[in-house]
């Protein structure tokens, strides 16, 4: 009886014992939570044909914010099966899936961590939760053992849990322009120059595109605009950010006629060539920023 109750004791011991999860590593993938509610159901380290739970379960309730759990693009949104999915490819050959989630990205999105993805609806336990996973399209593995401070974890006495793959850190594609966004010819490259009205030696911060007043300008791809003015020497002017780092302006516009917010599909218009403010005649001066650093619009084509 008595040997009965220490094995037993000794049992419990061995379940209650507390290890931790490896820490994600410094240089590899980190992920943040896409919901804030604890752990429901964990992920089960099974071989690719056998039953198991391949993904961890998040507890949270239908209509709550999802965010993605790392920058990446959205490589898929919509039904899996019947069931709402949002997938986000981290560059790095992973993805992180969220379910059921219906989206408000669209496929090729660029996302960064902690960017709403949708909003979670019921159906994956009945007290409502996140299922979310991690996969390079054939293995599988625990989300959870890449957050920056991982759960810690009860596991059976005995149990030698597998070591989380080693998974190279998130990052997105470099952002391409998918063509002119005016149709014309390039009149004054980027570069040092004169100017052609002050006579000053200095940077040409942008590429002249010389077209007859009123040509449209369209998005040379998808874009949301963050900033429409006027300048003295810009004239008219309107900015989009098309995500990833990646900036673009328009500018001596004949006035602005889009909404700083409103977004913008490629090829969609963003206003007209014009002259207004320093400028010599109807042209176009296209600028553009990668990472915040000024560069040559052209050599972002796609
Ligand atoms: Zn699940
Ligand atoms: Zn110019």
């Amino acid at each position: 009886m008595r040997t009965t109750v220490r094995l037993s004791l000794i049992l419990v011991a061995s379940l209650l014992l507390v290890w931790p999860a490896s820490p994600a590593s410094a240089q590899g993938l980190v992920l943040t939570p896409p919901v804030a509610g604890g752990v429901a159901r964990g992920f089960d380290d099974v071989g690719r044909f056998e039953a198991g739970h391949r993904g961890v379960d998040l507890r949270g309730s239908p209509g709550e914010t999802v965010r993605s759990a790392a920058v990446g693009v959205v490589q898929f949104a919509g039904l899996v099966a019947g069931v709402p999915t949002v997938s986000v490819d981290h560059g790095n050959g992973w993805r992180t899936t969220y379910q059921p989630v219906v989206a408000a990205v669209a496929k090729g999105d660029r996302v960064d961590a902690g960017q709403p993805l949708g909003m979670l609806t019921s159906g994956h336990c009945s007290a409502g939760c996140l299922h979310w996973g991690l996969t390079d399209g054939t293995r599988y593995a625990d989300p959870l053992s890449f957050l920056a401070a991982p759960p810690v974890r009860l596991v059976p006495h005995g149990t030698q849990p597998a070591p989380p793959p080693r998974i190279a850190e998130a990052t997105l594609p470099a952002a391409r322009l998918g063509g002119l966004p005016v149709a014309g010819r390039s009149s004054s490259p980027f570069g040092m120059r004169r100017h052609p009205i002050t006579g000053v030696w200095k940077l040409h911060d942008g590429t002249d595109i010389a077209a007859p007043c009123g040509t449209p300008i369209v998005a040379p791809s998808a874009g949301t605009v963050t900033r429409a003015y006027y300048n003295p020497a810009y004239g008219w002017r309107v900015f989009l950010d098309h995500g990833g780092g990646l900036v673009t302006a328009y500018n001596h516009l004949p006035s602005v006629s889009v909404a700083v917010g409103q977004r913008i599909e490629a090829g969609g218009r963003i206003g007209a060539v014009g002259t207004t403010g320093l400028s010599t005649g109807c042209h176009l001066h296209w600028m553009a920023w990668r990472g915040g650093r000024l560069v040559d619009p052209l050599t972002l084509g796609g």
